[in-house]
């Protein structure tokens, strides 16, 4: 067995999840591990397939080693299903809040992948696709600022369920929201298009960066167009498998 069928074989308390949805979930860590979308921090979340109302996150642990076994099943408060739970993520509440408000949404990322950064904290300089592998981020990519309902001396993280609802309020229907001095939040209705996002949620911005940095005074980046963004989203959409497979076999050499 390799070490990959090691990590990713169900464990007792997930009985009647599709192995293959658990197994996607623990190649996601592995992979936003090994595209630095994440690092020791940042988390990925699956809706559940069976209980709509819960969700599949990992124990406190960097994504980076998430087994199939760290995976833990999440209530509507955000709280971890059964009797002694292990240690839980600090931010579990955004996954919970997002659920409960999109229900589109199958899957939730969050990191502080270090490029998108910038783009929360200048608020002239927002995050716009600029290539078509990004047409996801739309035509207006949100900035959750955590002042806007928790004061102005916290830690930046959402600790608990009125924060995350906050997040997702103003995430509204996006497929990405910012957050201030702190990182991204990134959504879809598939977790493996979910995994893509992030991916190319980081890309755009490292592009976007260095498109400004060459600019002459005055001048702009050509962003897609927001007709352009919506086309090449609904047709990059569909060829999430050619990358998956790629993906994994890398995330676990
Ligand atoms: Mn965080």
């Amino acid at each position: 067995m390799s070490l990959r069928d090691v990590a990713v074989a169900p464990p007792p308390g997930l009985a009647g999840v599709d192995p293959a949805l658990i197994a996607d979930l623990v190649d996601a860590n592995r992979i936003l591990f090994r595209h630095g979308v994440v690092d020791a921090f940042g988390h990925v979340s699956v809706r559940h397939p069976l209980r709509p109302a819960h969700f599949l996150l990992s124990r406190n642990l960097a994504p980076g080693l998430v087994t199939a076994a760290d995976l833990v099943e999440f209530d509507t408060e955000s709280e971890p299903v059964g009797a002694d739970p292990p240690r839980v993520y600090l931010e579990r509440f955004l996954h919970g809040e997002i659920y409960r408000v999109r229900p589109d949404v199958t899957a939730v990322i969050h990191s502080h992948a270090a490029a998108v950064i910038p783009f929360g904290i200048v608020p002239s300089r927002r995050l716009r696709p600029v290539f078509h592998m990004a047409g996801f981020l739309g035509a207006h990519v949100p900035v959750f600022d955590i002042r806007c309902c928790s004061g102005d001396a916290t830690d930046l993280l959402i600790r608990n369920r009125d924060q995350g609802a906050a997040l997702a309020a103003s995430l509204g229907a996006a497929s990405v929201a910012l957050m201030r001095g702190h990182g991204a939040t990134v959504v879809a209705g598939d977790l493996r298009q979910a995994v893509y996002r992030a991916i190319y949620a980081k890309t755009n911005a490292e592009l976007q960066a260095a498109s400004l940095a060459l600019c002459a005074p005055g001048e702009m980046p050509v962003y897609l167009t927001e007709a352009e963004a919506a086309t090449a989203a609904a047709s990059i959409g569909g060829q999430i498998a050619r990358p998956w497979g790629l993906w994994v076999q890398d995330a676990w050499t």
